[in-house]
């Protein structure tokens, strides 16, 4: 124990200073786990195929495919084989743990179809990562990332007639995990189910141009804390948001929150987007900024590309650090503000157009200047997801 203990005293020393834990950053080596295997998969075909919806009127989240993808697991048998079933109900017991203490994750990515007729995955293995840390963190087991990738994989090859043939419109995919212990107890279950379902999905903007949104700068309301679960994809930090989405919506005439953080209204995240300013900072350089990975801010695949994207272009300043609702307010009365959007999988970019804050409307100019970067972004990404631009980014399901 002696021995242990002074060698990592020796490697921190080495290091010159204590690296705190930092889950939302990913260490993790893609090894093998006690994990469902792909080569079991199981498949039961559906005898009763749905109506396709037409592609032109998809409402998110609203219409499933045929089959969904489900594992069960226990502490003592571990893995079930996965199984392709057709999509339908789930039978879990009252007293599951996930309908009463939310040890739930979700994740969230698409699938495209590209020009050439292949079938691509954004990123996937950003997603698998980020669903196990989420899964670590709420005491839900471990699995094989290449293992569900696999699956999934498979799930979209027997639902590929779903994958829309479009390139305004993309299949969601949806993986999740939930705690099924039947017990009250507030305990790590010993049993949880993992399943994946996917459905259409239209273009984010259906109006084909860039719709603005208009933000309300919530300073009574926290989405996430330091020490708490933001990094995470838990189902327990969306529910709480609500109610401060409504009250946004209705009686601030805005759609979307701005989350701000501590008495010094860090500016954290857009809904359920990650931010992103594009400015000339104090020091006058161009600045294309969003917060750092603190721990608060839920590590997004868009953010890290869009951040990727941008460094490789090398043509301004890109920066991961905290600024407040004091330097977005100076910025925008300076008129150093090009741009503000938020980022996500849904809509890639969404440009905001104001920011109520403290009684004051924030007049964003970003439609103003033409959304360029916002476009630039857009269009790139858009060209890697159908397949217009060979990316490794992009991963074939076919
Ligand atoms: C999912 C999510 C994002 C965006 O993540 P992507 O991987 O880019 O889709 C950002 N913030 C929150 C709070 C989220 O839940």
């Amino acid at each position: 124990m002696a021995g242990v203990f002074k060698v990592l005293c020796q490697v921190s020393h080495k290091q010159g200073r204590r690296v705190a834990h930092q889950p939302w950053i990913n260490h993790m080596t893609r090894r093998s786990l006690a994990s469902f295997k792909a080569s079991d998969l199981q498949i039961q075909l559906s005898t009763e195929l749905k109506q396709k919806p037409d592609p032109n009127n998809l409402v998110f989240g609203k219409e499933f495919t045929d089959h969904m993808l489900v594992v069960d697991w226990t502490k003592d048998g571990g893995w079930t084989a996965p199984t392709i079933v057709p999509f339908g109900n789930l039978s879990i017991h009252p007293a599951s743990s996930s309908l009463h203490y939310a040890i739930e994750l979700f994740e969230g990515m698409k699938a495209y179809r590209g020009v050439d007729g292949t079938i691509r995955l954004f990123r996937p293995y950003a997603n698998m990562d980020r669903m196990s840390i989420s899964a670590a963190r709420c005491a839900l087991p471990a699995f094989d990332k290449d293992e569900l990738l696999k699956c999934m994989s498979e799930l979209i090859r027997v639902d590929r007639d779903w994958v829309p043939h479009s390139t305004t419109s993309s299949l969601y995919v949806r993986p999740t995990m939930i705690g099924t212990e039947p017990s009250l107890g507030v305990s790590p279950p010993t049993q949880a189910k993992l399943f994946v379902i996917i459905g259409p999905v239209g273009p984010y903007f259906s109006t084909g141009t860039f719709n603005p949104v208009r933000l309300y700068a919530d300073t009574e309301h926290v989405r996430a804390w330091k020490g708490g679960v933001g990094y995470a994809k838990l189902g327990s930090n969306y529910g709480p948001t609500i109610m401060p989405q409504v009250n946004a919506i209705n009686n601030k005439g805005c759609q979307q929150i701005l989350w701000l953080y501590e008495d010094e209204h860090y500016v954290t995240e857009v809904g359920t987007m990650n931010i992103m300013m594009y400015w000339k900072n104090e020091q006058g350089e161009d600045e294309l900024v969003t917060p750092t990975l603190d721990g608060t801010i839920l590590p997004g695949v868009t953010r890290k590309s869009l951040l990727e994207l941008a460094r490789k272009w090398g043509e301004f300043k890109v920066s991961e650090r905290p600024f407040t609702m004091k330097d977005l307010v100076k910025g925008v009365k300076e008129n150093r503000i090009y741009e503000i959007f938020g980022a996500g999988t849904a809509c890639v970019v969404c440009p905001v157009s104001s920011i109520l804050y403290k009684d004051e409307d924030l007049e964003i100019p970003t439609m103003k200047n033409g959304a360029k970067l916002a476009t630039r972004f857009y269009n790139e990404l858009n060209d890697i997801q159908y397949g217009r631009v060979q990316n490794d980014w992009m991963y074939n399901v076919d």
